[in-house]
């Protein structure tokens, strides 16, 4: 069996065997096996949840499990959901963080407050 490639010259499909492995037929150049593709958990509107590879997103499908037609959507993908939620809990983490300074800063002034009082008082007696 031929390994499919896929060239840079655009030509996928079956690789020509050459002395260094499999060269594209169209262009002779030597060609590297097909990448890969990314496969996104996209779930349908009841939440079953499809594997798909990049180049299915933006094609409309039916669920098997519940006959609910939808489209495949990279952003509707539990890893761009995932992703979104961990930059929402980073942004809520450096807003905690922010308030948290902000109250020490207060606490800080407010001591020194405490403190410049009782050193008037003291002085002043
Ligand atoms: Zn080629
Ligand atoms: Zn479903």
């Amino acid at each position: 069996m031929v390994a499919t490639i896929s060239c840079s010259c655009g030509y996928s499909g079956p690789g020509q065997p050459g002395s260094k492995g499999l060269v594209c037929p169209l262009c002779g150049e030597p060609a590297v096996a097909a990448p890969e593709e990314k496969i996104w958990r996209v779930p349908c509107p009841k939440g079953h949840v499809f594997r798909a590879p990049e180049s299915w997103m933006g094609k409309s499908m039916v669920c098997p499990k519940c006959n609910e037609q939808f489209t495949l959507q990279i952003s509707d993908s539990l890893e761009k959901k995932e992703e979104l939620r961990r930059r929402q809990e980073q942004a809520d983490a450096k807003f905690a963080k922010t308030w948290l300074n902000r109250a020490i800063a207060a606490a800080v002034l407010f001591g020194l407050l405490i403190i410049a009082m009782v050193v008037m008082s003291v002085i002043r007696r």
